[in-house]
């Protein structure tokens, strides 16, 4: 975490996973299986956990995803891949969970919705039914309100209130004072029918980036429960990446939120696990985890006619992508390393110091040799057709050295070469 204090939560157990409090923010994911298909949703699961979500949902809509549940964690099991599996709840919630023991059981945490079960009519006994399946089953639960399925009835009642006074608050006020109090009372009611106070984990989403911004510190000033961020409908591509980024990294900053989703809308046959990508991205970037290595690449200029640097860039980042796999469980504390790729002498030299390794690629009109730079000082200059083949030996030996066991130390690393 940068200079900022996590805000003080109570800490939320789900399965293996810590929720709050001093642990880590947590990456969280949904699948957009039919979840009645296990193979596919196993399949799913698989990839989004190997991609590093820690927490991964499911929506258990109706008979068929219920019943396929216990199955989909079975076979999750059998592959070695133990990521607690949240069940998705809405409307029906309180049927499939009583008639489905096996779901309840097998799910790691119920997520409620209040906006479509019965908190805040008369009666709110499907919201307990779920509360107590949450009971009995020892199982937290996140109370999810969303603004695309508010609470109406206590929408209209704030609204109401508001016009009466003799200076009524602006509309978007008091849609977002109704999301928080639908949050926090349905979360008060939890509590009223047997829930722990550590059983449950708050979110709010919208899905406009003010919005956003604005209802979770209304939310973390009024309460001590987890809180799990992430913009709703976010979008697709570029749109969604930046107006998540840019709703999350504020909130983040201030030590607001302590698991978070990135809710991209997939291009069709695209990958489900770019927002797991994503969400470590933003996290790495506030330096608040680290996930991965990171390649701090030049954008290029006229200073640079080819693209052989662009390609160097992209081979490193596969490169690493397709190693970390391994490297995460060989070389603790690789994902902390830093390279720089650069395009010419200009920044290059400046920019490597400042990475584990970089290297300046020659620029137009430069002599046609790379200097590599290792912790700081010169290694070597590589020239010739093999400069690719090269650097990646230069990066597998500093791994290896660095973060494998009997690691060595970086001036032991340059007397090596
Ligand atoms: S490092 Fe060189 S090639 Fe890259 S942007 Fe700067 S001046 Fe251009």
């Amino acid at each position: 975490m940068p200079d900022t204090q996590r805000r003080k939560t109570v800490t939320v157990n789900i399965g293996k996973v810590r929720v709050g409090s001093d642990a880590p923010v947590v990456v969280q994911s949904m699948t957009n299986t039919d979840t009645a298909d296990v193979q596919s949703t196993i399949q799913q699961v698989a990839a989004l956990a190997t991609a590093g979500s820690e927490l991964v949902r499911v929506t258990v809509n109706n008979d068929a995803a219920a019943k396929a549940v216990p199955a989909i964690v079975e076979g999750l099991a059998k592959l070695g891949i133990d990521v607690p599996i949240v069940g998705d709840f809405h409307y029906n919630g309180h049927q499939l969970l009583k008639k489905y023991p096996d779901c309840a059981q097998a799910l790691a945490k119920y997520r409620i919705n209040p906006g479509n079960v019965s908190i805040g009519r008369k009666d709110d006994d499907n919201f307990r039914t779920m509360v107590e399946c949450a009971v009995e089953n020892n199982k937290p639960v996140r109370i999810g309100v969303n603004w695309g399925s508010l609470d109406q009835a206590l929408l209209t009642r704030l609204m109401d209130e508001n016009s009466r006074l003799a200076d009524p608050l602006p509309a978007r006020s008091v849609m977002l004072e109704a999301m928080c109090r639908s949050a926090l009372d349905s979360a008060a009611a939890a509590e009223k029918y047997g829930l722990g106070h550590n059983k449950i984990i708050i979110s709010a989403k919208v899905s406009g980036v003010l919005d956003l911004i604005d209802v979770y510190r209304m939310l973390a000033a009024r309460c001590d429960y987890p809180l799990h961020l992430g913009l709703t409908e976010a979008g697709m591509g570029m749109k969604g990446i930046v107006a998540s980024t840019a709703g999350l990294a504020p909130l983040l900053l201030d030590g607001i939120g302590d698991t978070i989703r990135v809710s991209l809308t997939p291009k069709p046959g695209g990958d489900r696990t770019e927002e797991v990508l994503t969400a470590q991205q933003i996290l790495q970037s506030l330096s608040i985890r680290s996930f991965t290595p990171q390649v701090t690449a030049c954008p290029g200029c006229g200073r640079t006619t080819s693209t052989f640097f662009q390609e160097l860039a992209q081979q490193i980042q596969d490169y690493l992508r397709d190693s970390m796999p391994v490297w995460r469980q060989t070389y603790p504390g690789v994902e902390e390393l830093k390279l720089a790729v650069m395009g010419c002498v200009v920044n290059g030299p400046g920019e490597s110091k400042h990475a584990n390794i970089g290297i300046s690629l020659p620029g137009t009109f430069e002599e046609p040799k790379a200097p590599v730079y290792v912790d700081g000082r010169l290694l070597t200059t590589l020239r010739g057709d093999t400069i690719v083949a090269d650097f990646q030996k230069i990066l597998d030996d500093y791994v290896r050295t660095r973060y494998g066991s009997g690691a060595t130390t970086p001036e032991q690393l340059v007397e090596v070469h």
